[in-house]
């Protein structure tokens, strides 16, 4: 391959997996591998049962790479130096980016995990810091663990005169000065730069004033809320360089992104080109689509609810969607609910038609493992993350005791200590198998899988293809299987499989424009240098006023030179703090610290009286001390699961948008959502069986955020066939269906939004779907269903009419989070609506 032997920044010698990139070989062979065959283990795995699990195979190729001449601007030295590393020439898309940034472009390099995006910033950076002894860069990463990854690869260069280093809030006190004098190339992530370097800028007036390169990796990891805040500290960092005369190029670097020029545009403020096509050699997979079988009624006991309950009120102590008086209780997704439904484990045993994708990734796991298949299973929840590992150790013990021992769990909230050795272990393969939540998709150095395992739709293909990503070792062939989930989108993408393999990744959304983003971030700006008209053209539309509020707030003072901070303290402003500060799990007898779990989901995971699961083993919460942060347990191994309960009201603040189509009104604007976790079902984890519900005595918590919805007129209704005592469960039906498909759109998942609906809400007054942003200020999410409205819905309808049930099931519109007990709904119904809206809709 015309010189080029590798692009590999090389496992061998410790450098990150993230740089490790283009495999080393460019061409592939299936040759024998440590385990079997791709193929044949599929084979195997999918014999087991009677009915063949797998909707879909799909081969994807391997791929030779395209090299590319180096640029001629990259020196001798600079090129000497990546030869040391494996890197002989870069592939296509590397020297087209850095070309770009070379000539003073912003771009982003958005391709596949793996593809050597690294190389794309680092060329043109290291290239003007050889040749502009003055010059300096600026590296950002979402982790900690990400910046020590790069630092790694960059200092393996030994570059002389670069000096690279990290400043984190692990950087040593007595070692922060000489990195701000010395350091030309800085790694760092946005919460140190908001916190620490743009507070401090006058000492690093000398960093600023020379800054050649800001690089933003792995950028579509700031989306949603965290997404705008970061939007605010780069237009911090753009005014803070203005000052002292230096206008860096960006360069981005992103998994693979629809539309990424238009996200990396909305993130820092300026005009960036793409480059998106990859040119780097990839090894072949084999990617299963695996949809869990049916139980037989009698295990499965679950019952969908019958369509149109007869009972329009029915008697939940809950309150329930509708009608009114009676407050609507929604289906409360935010971020206080991030968990899915197998977080509440024990869920799986309960009303579901078909076997949890827990208990299928846990067996698959256990299978892979026996086979000495190092395999990696990704599960989206922390607690989904131990009762597979629990599951798989135990099957795994029943055939041979002590093989259990070669699985674990992982996840993020682990302590450091706990998770370095998992790592350690995996890769000296003490450990064949691990379950881990999306933690190791950034920064971890895990390499040398033969098979992953995802179990769910980890809510965007973008994250779905990283983690399948991490299959393959050395262009050797892998095997990737999802697990399907039982929800309308885990069953909609398993029988579309070109919805997953031909279709575009979605966009990052963000919204700096969110009013609780920008006057906070406004602020800090403040804070650190008066503002000024011209400022508020850069924090962009909703900066003036923003900056009247605060003033009104009398935060802010006008002058005539500017707006100043009358404060003393700074404004505390966490850019990834939504849901509040991260809650302690401390063992109440030993006062060890097990974990923490982020303040959004205390309420609903360490609520007095959960069972709370911590490397597989059981505790339950004694107390919740919100004022401290903590909470504290005892180990206990009840036969119960727990599943908190909430309730919501929603009122509308104002519309900011609305399409008037006849029957239908479609709308975006702002509401306020109040919530409650009010009690918690106790549920036996064999049989499902409800115990009892217990109340709860929490705070509410306020929601000003950013809903779409849409409102049908009753004649319509009638009209379509819809009887008036149906109205509530199609509109129930449509509203979980809808929120379900949303992640097809938006890069959210369901537990990111909220829904309610209602026969008649007393701001619309009309029968009304709301689906809201769990978001303070919103994230971006409503507005983009209200922007792809009419192929939301079309995929929401077609996702229910062909669901092979009958009456309704998790698959279509059964919600795991109903605060209704998934009752009433009516699927025959929902189609209905569905039908009224997109018939009156325009495209
Ligand atoms: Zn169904
Ligand atoms: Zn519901």
């Amino acid at each position: 391959m015309q010189g080029v032997t590798s692009n590999d920044f090389s496992s061998a010698q410790g450098t990150p997996r993230h740089d490790l990139e283009s495999s080393p070989a460019a061409t592939v062979s299936a040759g024998p591998g440590p385990g079997p065959a791709p193929e044949d283990l599929l084979r195997r795995l999918r014999a087991r049962g009677a009915a063949d699990p797998v909707t879909h195979v799909e081969r994807v190729p391997a791929r030779a790479g395209v090299p590319a001449p180096w640029p001629p601007w990259a020196s001798a030295e600079l090129r000497a130096a990546f030869a040391t590393r494996g890197v002989v020439a870069p592939w296509q898309h590397q020297a087209e980016a850095a070309n770009l940034a070379y000539e003073g472009q912003h771009v982003v390099v958005a391709t596949g995990t793996a593809s050597g995006k690294s190389l794309a910033y680092q060329l043109p950076a290291l290239a003007t810091l050889l040749a502009d002894p003055r010059a300096t860069v600026l590296y950002l990463a979402p982790t900690k663990a990400l910046a020590a990854d790069q630092l790694r690869a960059v200092a393996a260069l030994e570059l002389e005169g670069v000096r690279p280093a990290c400043y984190d809030g692990d950087t040593p006190r007595a070692e922060r000065e000489w990195i701000r004098r010395h350091s030309r190339f800085v790694l760092t992530n946005p919460d140190m730069l908001h916190h620490g370097i743009l507070p401090g800028h006058a000492q690093w007036s000398g960093f600023l004033r020379r800054l050649a390169y800001v690089v933003i990796d792995e950028c579509h990891t700031y989306r949603g809320v965290f997404g705008s805040h970061v939007a605010h500290v780069l237009r911090r960092l753009r005014r803070q360089c203005a000052r002292f005369g230096a206008t860096p190029v960006f360069v981005l670097a992103s998994a693979t992104s629809g539309d990424p020029a238009t996200a990396a545009g909305r993130l820092t403020g300026l005009p960036v080109t793409a480059v998106t096509e990859d040119a780097s050699p990839r090894g072949g997979v084999t990617f299963a689509l695996w949809e869990p079988p049916l139980l037989p009624p009698e295990s499965g006991s679950a019952a969908p609810v019958p369509p149109g309950s007869s009972s329009p009120v029915p008697p939940q102590a809950t309150g329930d969607d509708f009608p009114l008086p009676v407050p609507p209780q929604a289906d409360g997704g935010h971020s206080s609910l991030p968990a899915p439904p197998q977080a509440d484990g024990g869920h799986d045993d309960l009303r579901q038609v078909r076997r949890s994708a827990l208990r299928e990734t846990a067996d698959l796991l256990a299978d892979t493992v026996a086979e000495g298949v190092r395999t990696l299973a990704f599960v989206r929840s922390r607690k989904g993350a131990e009762v597979v590992a629990a599951n798989a150790r135990r099957s795994l013990d029943e055939a041979v005791p002590g093989l259990g021992d070669r699985v674990a769990a992982y996840r993020g909230g682990y302590l450091r200590e706990e998770r370095r050795e998992l790592e350690r272990a995996l890769l000296h393969g003490d450990l064949l198998g691990l379950a881990s939540t999306n933690a190791l998709e950034l920064g971890v150095d895990l390499v040398g899988l033969d098979a992953v395992l995802i179990c769910g739709y980890p809510g965007t293909r973008a994250s779905l293809w990283q983690q399948a990503g991490r299959a393959g070792r050395s262009g050797q062939e892998a095997l990737a299987v999802l697990v399907a989930r039982d929800d309308p989108l885990d069953t909609y993408l398993v029988h579309h499989p070109e919805a997953i393999f031909g279709a575009p990744v979605e966009a990052t959304v963000l919204d700096p424009a969110n009013p609780y983003v920008l006057a906070p971030q406004l602020a800090c700006a403040a804070v650190e240098a008066p503002l000024t008209p011209a400022d508020l053209a850069l924090f962009g539309d909703g900066a003036k006023e923003a900056v009247d509020e605060l003033v009104a707030a009398g935060a802010l003072r006008q002058r005539p030179t500017g707006w100043y901070w009358r404060h003393r303290e700074r404004p505390e402003v966490d850019l990834r703090g939504e849901g509040g500060a991260p809650v302690c799990v401390v063992e109440s007898s030993t006062g060890r610290l097990l974990g923490t779990v982020d303040g959004g989901s205390s309420h609903f995971l360490l609520h007095p009286g959960a069972v709370h699961l911590h490397q597989g083993v059981s505790y339950v919460v004694d107390d919740l001390d919100l004022a401290d942060g903590c909470a504290l347990v005892h180990a206990e191994e009840p036969d119960w699961s727990t599943h908190a309960r909430d309730v919501t009201d929603l009122s509308v603040v104002s519309v900011r948008s609305y399409v008037d189509a006849g029957p239908v009104g479609m709308f975006l604007g702002e509401v306020d959502v109040t919530s409650q976790v009010v009690s918690y079902q106790r549920r036996r984890i064999a049989t499902g069986e409800v115990i009892d519900t217990r109340p709860l005595d929490l705070p509410t918590r306020e929601l000003r955020t950013v809903a779409v919805w849409f409102t049908l007129s009753p004649q319509s209704l009638t009209l379509a066939g819809v009887q008036p005592a149906d109205v509530p469960g199609a509109l129930h039906a449509a509203e979980h269906a809808a929120i379900g498909l949303l992640p097809l759109m938006a890069t959210c998942d369901r537990w990111d939004i909220g829904g309610l609906s209602t026969a008649v809400h007393q701001d619309t007054e009309a029968p009304t779907v709301f689906v809201y942003d769990g978001h303070p200020g919103g994230a971006g999410f409503a507005e983009r269903a209200y922007a792809t409205a009419s192929a939301w819905l079309r995929a929401t309808r077609d996702a229910i009419a062909e669901c092979g049930c009958e009456t309704g099931c998790p698959s279509c519109v059964q919600s795991p989070k109903c605060g209704n007990g998934n009752n009433p709904l009516s699927k025959p119904d929902a189609i209905r609506v569905l039908d009224v809206v997109l018939a009156n809709l325009p495209d």
